[in-house]
C-alpha cells in the first residue's frame, strides 16, 4: 500500500522543504509560509481557483511571508551565535539585489528586515537607482559594490546627501582616487569599505568568485597602497569596512570558516594600525539544500543557517580576540538563502510521449521470421526468464533494422517489429521492478522507456541556471502524491529547444536522470518547480519568444486562511515582439495592407478578411505560452 509518507520519501520534499513544503494527506502540496501548523496553503486549491478565474499556466507562485521567515531565521541564526559565544558586537544584514530586483521582492524584504536594520546592497547604477526608491531604518546600510565609473560614483555620493547610509567599496584599486576626488568636489564624506582578495576560496560551483584570481578585490598591497591614498585625502576616519565575497552557494562550512579567519587576521592588522574598521563584511555565499542531501555536493550544502553562524561568529571572536582587537559588527549579503525559496513555477502537463505503442499487433502469418520471433518473445517473457528474453529481444531489433536497411522488410513489418519489441522492454522492466533488479541494464531500460511530459513553460525564460550552468531544482507533482506513480518521465518545456528539458532530479544519493511521475488521466496534471527566487527571475531570457508568465501572490492569514495578494500579468504576445524592436503599429498596418490588396483583387471577401485581422490581433494580445 502506497502511503503518504512514501512520496515524501520519494521526492525528499521535507528533506529540501526547509519547513515549508510537504504534501498533505490528500496528496496535495502544501507550503506553510510562516513554518506554523496553524497557517497552511494546500497549493492544489490555489491552481484551482487560477484555473476558475481563467489565469493560464503557467503561473509562478510567490510567497512574500517566506522572505519575512528566512529574514528572522538568519537573524536569529546570528544572535544566537552572539550570545553563545559572547561576541560584543551585532549582526546587520544586507540583501544583494543582484539575487533579486523585482520590485515585489525588495518591497517585502524592506518591509520585513526594517526590525533587523537590513539594507540593501547594489552593483550597479541601475540597481542603485531602484535601491533609492526604498525606505530603508535610519541604520541600514545602502552599500555600493562592482565596477564603478565617475557617473556611479557621483550618484552614490549625492545619496548621501539625502540622509542615506552609504558605504562605496573600493573593488578595483583604481577606483580608489577618483572617489576621494569626487568626494571632495561634492563635499560629501562616505563611508569608504575595501574589498579583500583573499587566498581562500569558495567550493561549488562559484568557488573561482574567490581566490587569488577573483574578478574583485585588492590584493595586500593593492589594500596598504588604497590606505596610504585615503590617509593623504585626510579620510581615514571614513575607512570603516572590509568586504570579501568568496562566491554562492558554498558547499562546505570549512572553506568559509576559513575564509573568515583570513579576512578576521587582515581585519586586525589593518585596526592594529589604528584604523577603525567598524564593519566586517562576508559577503554572501550561504548555500541553499536544493537537493536536501546536506552534503558538499553542488546542489547542497554541509551545515544549517545556524551551523553558519556558529562558525562565522566564532571564528572571527577567536582571531580579535587572540589579536586584541575590538569585535566589527557584522555584515552579511546572503541573496539566495533568503530568497530561494519564495518563488516556485506551476507548470500545467500538455501530455506525454514516448516510443512505445499500446496497440496490439496481429500477425497475418507472413510476416518475415524476425517478427514471429519478436512476437514469440513478448508473449513468452516471464518473471523468471525476462533477463534473458530481453537481450534476445535487443539483438532481434538490431536483426531488424539491418534487414530493412538491406530492403528485405517492408515498412509495415518493420512498423510491427518496433511495436513488439518496446512492449517487450515495459514488460521486462515491470519484471526488473518486480525483481528490485538494480542492475544497470535496467536502469538504462527505465531511462529508455522513460516518458516526456511536455510542460507548458519555457527552461530559458523560468529556469535558465537548469539550462546554463546545470543547477538542481526540485520538482513535484501538485497532485496524487497519495497515488503511487507508475511512470518515469523528463520534463520538456515548449521551445524548439533540444536542450530545453528537464532530465536531471534531485536526489540523496546522487542525481536522477528520470522521475517518477504519475500516468496521465484525463484530468489536468499540474507539476511544481520550487525554490526559484533566487537569481532566476532577471536571468531569465525570450528564446523562441516566450515571455515572463503570470504571477500570483498568496499570503495566509492568522486563521489560516489563504489569500491571492496579488496577480502580475505575464507579457503578452505584443510584449515580447517590442523587447526585439518590432513596432506593433507597423506590424498591424503592413498585414491590414496585405489584407486589403487581396480584397482588391477579389481573392478574399470581406468577412473572411474581419475574421483574419481579429484572429491576428487576438493573438498578438494574449499570452505567449499554449493556450491548454
Ligand atoms: C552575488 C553576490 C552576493 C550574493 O551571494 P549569495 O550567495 O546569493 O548570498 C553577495 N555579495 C556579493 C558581492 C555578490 O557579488
Amino acid at each position: 500500500m502506497w502511503k503518504i509518507e512514501d512520496a515524501i520519501d520519494l521526492y525528499s520534499i521535507e528533506r529540501w522543504g526547509n519547513g515549508y513544503f510537504t504534501f498533505n494527506k490528500n496528496g496535495n502540496l502544501i507550503v506553510k509560509p510562516t513554518r506554523k501548523d496553524s497557517q497552511i496553503i494546500d497549493l492544489k486549491s490555489v491552481v484551482d481557483q487560477l484555473v476558475t478565474k481563467k489565469i493560464k499556466f503557467p503561473v509562478v507562485f510567490r510567497f512574500p511571508q517566506i522572505l519575512e521567515t528566512q529574514i528572522k531565521s538568519l537573524n536569529d541564526a546570528f544572535s544566537n551565535a552572539i550570545s553563545e559565544f559572547k561576541y560584543n558586537k551585532i549582526y546587520q544584514g544586507l540583501f544583494p539585489m543582484k539575487v533579486n530586483q523585482r520590485k515585489e521582492v525588495i518591497d517585502e524584504i524592506v518591509k520585513s528586515g526594517k526590525k533587523f536594520n537590513m539594507g540593501l546592497e547594489v552593483g550597479t547604477k541601475g540597481e542603485l537607482l531602484a535601491a533609492l526608491y526604498f525606505d530603508l531604518s535610519p541604520d541600514a546600510l545602502l552599500l555600493c559594490n562592482g565596477f564603478k565609473d565617475d557617473e556611479y560614483l557621483k550618484l552614490a555620493l549625492n545619496a548621501i546627501k539625502l540622509k542615506n547610509k552609504v558605504v562605496i567599496v573600493i573593488d578595483e584599486f583604481s577606483e580608489t582616487k577618483r572617489l576621494l576626488e569626487l568626494s571632495k568636489q561634492l563635499n560629501v564624506k562616505p563611508l569608504i569599505g575595501i574589498r579583500a582578495k583573499l587566498y581562500s576560496k569558495g567550493s561549488g560551483k562559484w568557488a573561482e568568485s574567490g581566490g587569488e584570481s577573483a574578478k574583485f578585490g585588492l590584493t595586500t598591497t593593492e589594500m596598504l597602497e588604497c590606505i596610504k591614498v585615503i590617509a593623504e585625502y585626510d579620510m581615514i576616519p571614513q575607512l570603516q569596512m572590509l568586504h570579501f565575497h568568496i562566491g554562492s552557494q558554498i558547499t562546505e562550512v570549512r572553506r568559509i570558516q576559513k575564509a573568515v579567519k583570513e579576512a578576521a587576521r587582515v581585519y586586525a592588522k589593518i585596526r592594529n594600525k589604528h584604523i577603525n574598521i567598524k564593519y566586517f563584511n562576508i559577503g554572501g555565499g550561504l548555500g541553499v539544500d536544493y537537493d536536501g542531501s546536506k552534503t558538499s555536493s553542488d546542489a547542497s550544502a554541509n551545515y544549517t543557517m545556524q551551523e553558519y553562524a556558529n562558525n562565522v561568529v566564532y571564528s572571527l571572536k577567536e582571531v580579535c580576540d587572540e589579536e586584541n582587537v575590538d569585535h566589527p559588527i557584522i555584515i552579511s549579503e546572503s541573496g539566495r538563502a533568503i530568497s530561494a525559496y519564495h518563488s516556485a513555477l506551476f507548470i500545467n502537463v500538455k501530455g506525454n510521449k514516448n516510443a512505445n505503442i499500446s496497440r496490439k499487433v496481429e500477425l497475418s502469418g507472413h510476416e518475415p521470421n524476425i517478427i514471429r520471433e519478436l512476437y514469440d518473445g513478448l508473449n513468452e517473457i516471464n518473471i523468471k526468464n525476462y533477463i534473458e528474453y530481453y537481450h534476445d529481444a535487443l539483438e532481434h531489433r538490431e536483426e531488424l533494422l539491418a534487414l530493412f536497411n538491406l530492403g528485405e522488410i517492408e515498412i509495415d513489418d518493420k512498423s510491427k517489429g518496433e511495436i513488439l519489441f518496446w512492449q517487450t522492454c515495459e514488460k521486462a522492466a515491470s519484471f526488473a521492478r518486480e525483481t528490485q533488479n538494480k542492475s544497470e541494464d535496467f536502469d538504462d531500460l527505465n531511462k529508455l522507456l522513460s516518458k516526456k511530459y511536455i510542460g507548458n513553460f519555457s527552461i530559458f525564460q523560468s529556469i535558465p541556471d537548469f539550462w546554463a550552468i546545470k543547477q538542481l531544482f526540485p520538482v513535484v507533482p501538485v497532485s496524487r502524491a497519495n497515488e503511487k506513480p507508475t511512470a518515469y518521465g523528463t520534463i520538456v518545456d515548449i521551445t524548439c529547444d533540444s536542450d530545453g528539458e528537464i532530465d536531471r532530479f534531485v536526489d540523496l544519493k546522487d542525481v536522477k536522470e528520470i522521475l517518477e511521475l504519475h500516468e496521465l488521466n484525463n484530468g489536468s496534471y499540474y507539476l511544481a518547480v520550487l525554490l526559484l527566487g533566487a537569481y532566476q527571475d532577471t536571468i531569465g531570457d525570450y528564446h523562441n519568444l516566450f515571455g515572463t508568465a503570470n504571477e500570483v501572490h498568496i499570503i495566509v492569514d492568522d486563521k489560516g486562511d489563504w489569500h491571492l495578494k496579488q496577480l502580475v500579468k505575464g507579457d503578452r504576445n505584443c510584449d515580447v515582439l517590442r523587447v526585439v524592436k518590432y513596432d506593433i503599429e507597423a506590424l498591424f498596418e503592413s498585414f491590414e495592407a496585405e489584407i486589403k490588396h487581396e480584397i482588391n483583387e477579389n481573392r478574399l471577401s470581406n468577412e473572411e478578411a474581419v475574421d483574419i485581422l481579429k484572429n491576428y490581433k487576438d493573438v498578438m494580445n494574449r499570452y505567449t505560452y499554449l493556450d491548454i
